[in-house]
């Protein structure tokens, strides 16, 4: 059973009070009783063992009682840039890249892209971060950035950051060039499901972009971003 909570104020030593969705997990679905030991993260870095004290209907109150350091982010920066998909595919990917270690996804527009990520849904995407960061262990929350321009994220990349951009059936890509980096930031940008126009590539090449190709056959928007993600990121543990 998962007992990892998110607090998102900062933790340290000491009582705290849980309300809210984390405090109904604890209550109503673990039934969680006085004495009980729990992990307690808040998205910055560490993780927490905390003790149940007391219980009330919509709120459970903690002590924590010790700080542990435990790093299981990557080696490296792992930017994902992707022309977000709707719904249920969405939190999928969401969920995914938060698995999988990705430090920061930026929602990219393109001029195909069919979807405006409305500024207001930022929240949901951001609680899906946390109930993937739960389970998986993970204490530093991947960032969501706002939506950005193709154009912006194409020219916001590093200069010393290794740039994949992901274009089916493109004469002059490759997956050869596809490997984790020990040492420098990786960027990484998946289309929406009309693809990158011919001027979209043509500018990400000028700004130092590779071209990569997944293979023969083309793959959904959140297939292509976890295995463009997967290539980048898995080895290097
Ligand atoms: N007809 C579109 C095209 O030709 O680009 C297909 C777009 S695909 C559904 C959505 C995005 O996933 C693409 O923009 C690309 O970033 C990525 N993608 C899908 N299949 C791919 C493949 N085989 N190689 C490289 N990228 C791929």
């Amino acid at each position: 059973m998962n007992r990892r909570f998110f607090s998102p104020a900062p933790l340290q030593l000491g009582p705290l009070q849980l309300s809210g969705t984390e405090a109904h997990h604890l209550l109503h679905v673990l039934r969680a009783t006085p004495g009980d030991e729990i992990t307690l993260f808040d998205g910055a870095g560490g993780e927490f063992t905390a003790r149940v004290e007391s219980t009330a209907r919509k709120t459970v109150v903690c002590q924590i009682l010790q700080a542990r350091s435990v790093n299981r982010e990557l080696p490296v920066e792992l930017v994902l840039g992707v022309a977000l998909p709707k719904g249920e595919r969405q939190r999928w990917l969401i969920e995914k890249a938060t698995e999988l270690g990705v430090t920061r996804l930026v929602p990219v527009e393109t001029s195909r892209s069919t979807q405006q990520h409305a500024n207001n849904s930022t929240d949901r995407l951001q609680r899906t971060v946390i109930e993937s960061s739960k389970q998986c262990g993970r204490n530093q929350l991947m960032y969501i950035s706002p939506t950005t321009s193709l154009d912006a994220f194409l020219r916001a990349a590093p200069a010393a950051s290794r740039r994949w951009m992901a274009h089916p059936q493109d004469a002059r890509a490759t997956t050869a060039a596809v490997t984790p980096a020990m040492d420098s930031p990786t960027w990484l940008l998946v289309g929406p499901e009309g693809g990158f126009t011919e001027n979209e590539t043509a500018q990400a090449r000028t700004e130092g972009w590779q071209i990569i190709d997944l293979g023969a056959r083309i793959l959904r928007v959140e297939t292509a971003a976890i295995a463009l993600t997967s290539l980048a990121s898995l080895p290097i543990e």
